[in-house]
C-alpha cells in the first residue's frame, strides 16, 4: 500500500495528540451531560474509535450513512440518508463526528435535518477541514486540522474504498487516480 503514497501530510502521532486534546475539551464541555456521538459512515469510524476513548464521560454512539447526490468529486448539498440513527435524539446533546469538511454542503444539510428533531444541543467535530473549498459557512466547534486543497486518504478516509487503514493522513501519487479528476 505504501508505494501508492506520495507524502504523509499528518503523521499518526500528531493525529493522536490532537484527538486526545479534543477529547479532553469535549470532556470539559459536556461534564454532567451524556453526549451522543453521531458518527458519519464510513470515513469517521476510525476517529470515532479513538476520540471516544479520550472522552472521560459516559457517552453513547450512533451511526448515520449518507450519500451526497452529485458528481464523484463535488457534492451537490442534497443528501440522501442511507442509514438513519437508531436513537431518538430529541432532548439529547448530539455531537456529529465527521472525517472531513470540504464544501460544507453535506454537513450543513445534515445539521438542518438533525436540528428538526429537536436535540438539546448539536455541535460538530471534524478531524479535517479544507477551508479554501468552503461554499457554505459552517461552525465546527471541534476541529483537528486544516488541510490544503488536496485529496487525502488514510485514518478512515478512502479512495474508491481503499486506504482507510493507513495510520497516517496521506496524499496519493497522481498516477493512482488515472485522470479521474481528483487532482
Ligand atoms: P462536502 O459536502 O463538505 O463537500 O463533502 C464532505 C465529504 O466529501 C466528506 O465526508 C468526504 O466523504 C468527502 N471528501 C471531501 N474531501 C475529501 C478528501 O480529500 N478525501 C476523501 N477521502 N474524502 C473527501
Amino acid at each position: 500500500m505504501m508505494p501508492d503514497v506520495e507524502k504523509i501530510l499528518i503523521p499518526s502521532e500528531e493525529i493522536q495528540q490532537k484527538v486526545r486534546e479534543l477529547g479532553g475539551r469535549i470532556t470539559e464541555d459536556y461534564r454532567d451531560k451524556n453526549p451522543l456521538l453521531v458518527c458519519i459512515l464510513r470515513g469517521a469510524v476510525i476517529v470515532l474509535g479513538d476520540l471516544m476513548r479520550y472522552i472521560d464521560l459516559p457517552c453513547e454512539i450512533d451511526f448515520m450513512d449518507i450519500s451526497s447526490y452529485g458528481t464523484g468529486t463535488s457534492s451537490s448539498g442534497v443528501v440522501r440518508i442511507l442509514k438513519d440513527l437508531e436513537e431518538n435524539i430529541t432532548g439529547r446533546h448530539v455531537l456529529i463526528v465527521e472525517d472531513i469538511i470540504d464544501t460544507g454542503l453535506t454537513l450543513s444539510y445534515l445539521k438542518r435535518s438533525l436540528l428538526a428533531r429537536n436535540p438539546a444541543s448539536l455541535e460538530i467535530f471534524a478531524l479535517l477541514s479544507k477551508p479554501s473549498r468552503r461554499r457554505v459557512e459552517i461552525e465546527v466547534k471541534y476541529l483537528g486540522f486544516e488541510v490544503p486543497d488536496e485529496f487525502v486518504v488514510g485514518y478512515g478516509l478512502d479512495y474508491a474504498g481503499a486506504y482507510r487503514n493507513l495510520p497516517d493522513i496521506c496524499v496519493l501519487k497522481p498516477e493512482v487516480f488515472q485522470g479521474d479528476g481528483k487532482r
